[in-house]
C-alpha cells in the first residue's frame, strides 16, 4: 500500500472512522497517521500495588479481581461504581458512560489487568473509566505507547488502543523505504539521529528506554528545525524587502514633552528601552520590538514618547489595546499627557459613534490627526492612515495572528511595530512563536512600590477577610472582587457574581460598591468602572473584564474569588492591578478547603513570587505551551507534535543554529541538495498566514 494513501484503505480503517480520524486528528493519509506520535508511555512490565499509588503517579496498571458493581446516581450523575481488590486493597473503577456495556463485558472473581490515570478524590483515589483488559499471552508489555484521543473518538470505540493498532497495521502494509528522509544526511550523522523510518518504528514500538529516547530526540530536532527554517528564512526574506521608516529626527514634540510634560523620573529600565527603540526607528531598518515589563513597570509611558518620536518626524501613530475600559483608559491619560503640546489625540473603539467616526477618518486620512488609540476596530479595513509609520500593540496576549497581520494592509511599507507584555514569554516560546523579533525588557518597577502581599485564604475565613476590607477601606483605599467567568457554566458563574455583589453591598452597606462584567451594555459598564477609577466606589465586584492594563493607584486589595478556576498568568495579571501606588497592597486568594495538586501548585506559585518571569516559566511547565494563556488565543503558528517547549530548550538552540547555518549557505534553499528541504517547508507552510513578523 502507498504511503499517501488516503486513511480510509488502511485494513482497520473504513469510511465511518476515517471520517472520525479526519475531522478529529486532521490525519487523511497513511503517512499523516504515522506521524501522530504518542504522547507518553507506560511501562508496563511493572504492576502496581493499589496502596503505592501516590497523586503524582501517572498511567499505571494494577493486577486483580472485580469484587462487586455498585449503580450510583441519577441523571447526569449516574454512574457504575466497581470495587476493585489487588488482593490487598480496594480502589474503585467509575464509570459514566456505556454502563450495560460494562456489566456485560466483565465478571466478577476474574482476573484483570486495569489500567489508568488514579485521582483522588475525597481523599480515596480511584479510577475513571480505566482500561481494562485480560491478562494473556500476547498482551503489549515493555512500553505502552499512549495517544491522545477524543471524546468523539472514544465514542467510536477509537481509544489510544485502537490507534496503536492502527498504526501498527500501517507499518505491517507500507514498504517502509518509501517513506522519504526529510533531514539532510550531514545531520543525520553530526547527531548520530537514525533515519526516519526506524526513528518512527521507535517511537510507535520502542523496545527500551534507550530507543525509544533516540527516535524522539530525532522527531523533536525534525519538528524544530523546520520550524526554525521557516521563520528565519522569512526573516530573511522581508529583512531584504522591507524598507523602514526612518526617524532620525528627536524633536520638538519629543523634547518639550520630556523636559515639560514627564510626571515623574523614569526608570533606568525604562529609559534603556527607549534607547534601544530609539536604534531601531532611526535607521533605514523596520522596528519589530517586543518589550516585556511586568504589569505596573511601566509600559505606556514608553509607547506615548515612541510615538512622540514617530510624530517629530512626521508620521502617525497608533496604539492598539486589547478591551475598550483600557483603551479609554490610555485615551484620557495620554490626551492628558499631552495637552499641553497642542496635540489631538482620536479614540476609535466599537462603540464610537458614527459623527465621530467619519471625523477620524478624515483626520487620519489628512493626516491631521498624528495619534490614535483605538480596540480591534482600528484594525478595521476602512480605517486608512496618510503615513502610518508606528503601531504599539497593547498587552499583545490577547490578540490573535491574523487580527496582527491585517495592520500589514493598512501601509506598502509596513510601520515600525512595538508589541507590549505583561505576559513574559519564555525564551524557547518567544524563538518559535517570534522567530527574529527583538526583545526588550523593563526588569524595573517604578520607585517606592512595596511588594504585593499575596495571601491563600479559605473559604471559611470570610468574617476575617470582611474586616480586612472595612480596614482598607476605611483607610480610603479601594477593593477589587474578581469572579470567574468562563464560558460553558456562564450562568451559574453570573450566579456566583451577583451573589457575591449583593452580599458585599449587605456587609459594606455603609461603602458604595459596584460592579461590572462583559455582559453589560458598554455604556452601563463604563459608568459603573468610572465610579471606581475616580475614587466614588470602595469597592469594585467584576469578572475578569479589569484583568489588563487598568490602573487604579488607589486600589490596595485584590480578592480573587474561586480563585482555583484561574490560570497562572491570569492570577498574576490581576494581582498586577494593585501595587500601582506607595501604599502596601494584597491579594487574597480564595478557593475552598478542597482542592487538587495543581491548584495547589499554582496558588503556592502566587505567593511565593511577584516575578513575572518566573511565573510564565511555572506556567509552562505546568501546562506546557500549547495552553499557555497568551498562545492560546493567538494560537501557536505550528501545532507542535512532539517537541515540548518547556523541556527541549537545548534542542530548539540546536535546531536554530542549524536552521540558520544552513540559511547563510543557502539563503533560498535553491541548491538541488536541499530541495527536499524545501519541499517539505512549503508543504508544511501551505496554510500558515505571514505570521512571524506580526507578533
Ligand atoms: P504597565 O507596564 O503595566 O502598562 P503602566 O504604564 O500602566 O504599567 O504604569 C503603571 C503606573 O506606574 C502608572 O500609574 C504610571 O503612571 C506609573 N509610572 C510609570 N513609570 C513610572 C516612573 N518611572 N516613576 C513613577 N511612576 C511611574
Ligand atoms: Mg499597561
Amino acid at each position: 500500500m502507498q504511503i499517501t494513501a488516503p486513511i480510509k484503505y488502511l485494513p482497520g480503517v473504513g469510511p465511518k472512522r476515517s471520517d472520525i480520524l479526519e475531522k478529529e486528528l486532521d490525519i487523511h493519509t497513511v503517512y499523516d497517521l504515522i506521524r501522530y506520535f504518542p504522547y507518553k508511555y507506560i511501562d508496563r512490565s511493572k504492576f502496581y500495588m493499589i496502596r503505592e499509588l501516590e497523586s503524582a503517579t501517572a498511567y499505571v496498571q494494577i493486577r486483580g479481581m472485580i469484587l462487586g458493581f455498585r449503580p450510583m446516581g441519577e441523571g447526569k450523575g449516574k454512574r457504575l461504581v466497581a470495587t476493585f481488590t489487588d488482593g490487598k486493597d480496594t480502589i474503585e473503577l467509575i464509570f459514566f458512560k456505556g454502563l450495560n456495556y460494562i456489566l456485560d463485558s466483565y465478571q466478577l472473581n476474574t482476573e484483570y489487568i486495569v489500567f489508568g490515570k488514579p485521582s483522588l478524590f475525597n481523599g480515596k483515589f480511584s479510577f475513571v473509566h480505566p482500561e481494562i483488559e485480560k491478562p494473556s499471552a500476547d498482551r503489549i508489555t515493555g512500553f505502552m505507547p499512549l495517544y491522545h484521543t477524543t471524546e468523539k473518538m472514544k465514542n467510536h470505540f477509537l481509544n489510544s488502543k485502537a490507534v496503536q493498532k492502527l498504526v501498527y497495521m500501517a507499518f505491517k502494509n507500507i514498504d517502509r523505504n518509501s517513506i522519504k528522509e526529510t533531514l539532510p544526511a550531514y545531520i543525520l550523522s553530526k547527531y548520530g539521529f537514525p533515519d526516519i523510518a526506524t526513528s518512527l518504528l521507535q517511537v510507535h514500538f520502542p523496545q527500551n528506554v534507550a530507543e525509544m529516547d533516540k527516535g524522539r530526540a530525532r522527531l523533536k530536532f525534525e519538528e524544530l528545525f523546520y520550524i526554525q527554517l521557516a521563520i528565519l528564512k522569512q526573516a530573511n526574506q522581508f529583512r531584504s524587502k522591507a524598507m523602514g521608516h526612518p526617524f532620525p529626527t528627536v524633536g520638538h514634540y519629543f523634547n518639550t514633552f520630556y523636559k515639560e510634560c514627564l510626571p515623574f523620573d523614569l526608570t533606568d529600565a525604562q529609559k534603556r528601552v527607549l534607547r534601544e527603540i530609539r536604534n531601531d526607528v532611526r535607521g533605514p531598518g523596520q522596528m519589530n520590538r517586543l518589550l516585556q515589563g511586568d504589569v505596573g513597570s511601566g509600559k505606556t509611558i514608553v509607547a506615548l514618547l515612541s510615538m512622540l518620536l514617530a510624530i517629530d518626524n512626521d508620521y502617525q501613530a497608533c496604539i492598539v489595546a486589547p478591551t475598550e475600559i483600557l483603551a479609554t483608559q490610555h485615551y484620557e491619560s495620554m490626551s492628558k499627557m499631552i495637552a499641553p503640546l497642542g496635540l489631538e489625540v482620536g479614540l476609535l473603539t466599537g462603540s464610537t459613534r458614527t459623527k465621530e467616526r467619519a471625523r477620524i477618518a478624515d483626520g487620519l486620512t489628512s493626516g491631521s490627526l498624528k495619534i490614535l488609540v483605538g480596540t480591534h476596530a482600528v484594525f478595521e479595513d476602512n480605517v486608512q492612515f496618510n503615513r502610518l509609520g508606528l503601531v504599539i500593540i497593547d498587552e499583545q496576549h490577547r490578540f490573535g495572528v491574523a487580527q496582527r497581520a491585517k495592520l500589514w494592509g493598512k501601509n506598502i511599507r509596513p510601520p515600525h511595530v512595538l508589541v507590549m507584555t505583561a505576559t513574559p514569554i519564555p525564551r524557547t516560546l518567544a524563538m518559535t512563536l517570534y522567530g527574529d523579533l527583538d526583545v526588550s525588557v523593563i526588569d524595573q518597577l517604578p520607585p517606592g512600590r512595596k511588594e504585593i502581599q499575596t495571601e491563600h485564604i479559605f473559604d471559611e475565613k470570610r468574617p476575617a477577610l470582611n474586616n480586612f476590607l472595612r480596614k482598607q477601606m476605611t483607610l480610603g483605599r479601594q477593593v477589587y472582587v474578581v469572579y470567574p467567568l468562563i464560558k460553558e457554566s456562564e450562568k451559574t458563574d453570573m450566579r456566583d457574581l451577583e451573589n457575591g455583589f449583593e452580599a458585599m453591598k449587605n456587609i459594606f452597606s455603609d461603602f458604595t460598591v459596584c460592579m461590572v462584567h462583559g455582559k453589560m451594555k458598554p455604556t452601563e459598564k463604563e459608568a459603573q468602572m468610572r465610579e471606581f477609577i475616580e475614587g466614588r466606589a470602595n469597592m469594585l465586584v467584576s469578572t475578569t473584564v479589569i484583568e489588563v492594563g487598568v490602573n487604579v493607584p488607589n486600589a490596595t486589595v485584590m480578592v480573587i474569588e474561586n480563585a482555583e478556576r484561574f490560570g497562572l498568568s491570569q492570577l498574576h495579571q490581576l494581582r498586577g492591578r494593585v501595587g500601582r501606588g506607595g501604599d502596601q497592597s494584597y491579594c487574597l486568594l480564595i478557593t475552598k478547603y478542597n482542592i487538587g495538586v495543581d491548584t495547589r501548585k499554582r496558588i503556592d506559585i502566587m505567593t511565593q513570587t511577584s516575578n513575572g518571569f518566573e511565573i510564565a516559566e511555572a506556567d509552562l511547565r505546568l501546562r506546557g505551551p500549547g495552553d499557555m494563556e497568551g498562545t492560546l488565543q493567538s494560537g501557536l503558528p505550528f501545532n507542535l507534535r512532539i517537541a515540548d517547549l518547556s523541556r527541549d530548550g537545548q534542542m530548539l538552540g540546536l535546531a536554530r543554529d542549524e536552521a540558520s547555518a544552513l540559511l547563510d549557505k543557502d539563503p533560498m534553499l535553491s541548491t538541488t541538495e536541499n530541495r527536499l528541504l524545501l519541499e517539505n517547508l512549503q508543504q508544511m507552510t501551505k496554510n500558515v498566514v505571514n505570521w512571524s513578523f506580526i507578533s
